[in-house]
């Protein structure tokens, strides 16, 4: 996941890379601007921030995994060669016969 990985080098920057006590009070006053006292206490909200969002991203990942390639119907595992023509697939085989059989049989 990109935007994980930038968002962690962001905040790992934010976190870690600027203890307070460097700052200096006249040097660099444009570039320090954005940089006041509420810094400490956004690098700690950036690494609760981070925690949260890397639990979602694991959550998003195993939800991806749980689910792709599983019939909606019974939940066994959709044949390859099936997901690979159709990568949207939601029903296996079997499932997708019964499924189809049942709407077509509904017009008599
Ligand atoms: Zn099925």
């Amino acid at each position: 996941m990109e935007l994980l990985h930038q968002l962690r080098d962001e905040y790992r920057d934010l976190a870690g890379a600027r203890p307070p006590k460097t700052r200096e009070p006249q040097s660099h006053r444009d570039e320090a601007s954005g940089l006041d006292s509420g810094d400490a206490a956004r690098a700690v909200l950036a690494q609760h921030d981070f925690d949260e969002l890397h639990q979602i991203g694991q959550a998003v990942v195993r939800a991806a995994q749980n689910r792709f390639g599983l019939c909606i119907d019974c939940g066994s595992p959709i044949d390859h060669a099936r997901l690979a023509a159709t990568p949207d697939a939601a029903r296996c085989v079997a499932c997708r016969v019964q499924y189809e059989r049942h709407a077509s049989g509904a017009h008599r």
